[in-house]
């Protein structure tokens, strides 16, 4: 959705509420698709702090399904987003390119709802995320998911040294 920030960017000292459904139902980092599975609307203030200029704060919730890292598992990741932005007019942008690649989600007047949201949760997108604290993850062998219990393979790799003790131990029990 867009939002139209025209009077907000342009009478200096105005402030606008406004609350905004999220439209994603999915979440691509480039690699991965995530499903939405819940979200709140965005609640948004804006202030113009001077003509031209406003701030744009929001707060959102939203859950997306992602996978453990380790063992596979679905995990339903609660994001809170709470974001401060400055955002300035079109014509006030001009000054420096570092402005516009801050503010890629307006257009023109305008705030693109969706863009803001899709960069926030990109920026608290965790580097790893996992079904709990101590995963064990799944087994290398069985592919048996440890968490709910041991599958009594044999992990143990055993020192080459060791195993010709074993072989010895083994051949004299058969005498
Ligand atoms: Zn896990
Ligand atoms: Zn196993």
């Amino acid at each position: 959705m867009l939002i139209n920030l025209t009077d907000v960017l342009t009478s200096e000292g105005k402030t606008q509420e406004v609350q905004v459904p999220i439209e994603m139902t999915s979440f691509s980092n480039g690699m991965t698709e995530y499903k939405v599975i819940e979200k709140s609307p965005v609640n948004f203030k804006f202030s113009c702090i001077e003509r031209g200029k406003a701030q744009i704060y929001g707060k959102a919730q939203i859950v997306l399904e992602m996978n453990c890292d380790r063992c596979l598992k679905e995990v339903k990741k609660k994001f809170e987003l709470d974001f401060f932005r400055e955002v300035f007019a079109p014509d006030e942008t001009t000054e420096s390119t570092d402005d516009n690649d801050d503010q890629n989600f307006m257009e023109g007047y305008q705030l693109n709802v969706e863009d803001l949201v899709y960069s926030e949760i990109l920026l608290n997108l965790p580097m790893k995320v996992l079904c709990r604290q101590d995963c064990k993850g799944i087994c290398r062998q069985c592919g048996k998911n440890l968490n709910e219990g041991e599958c009594g393979c044999d992990t143990f790799i055993p020192d080459p040294r060791m195993a010709v003790i074993k072989d010895i131990f083994n051949a004299n029990k058969e005498v």
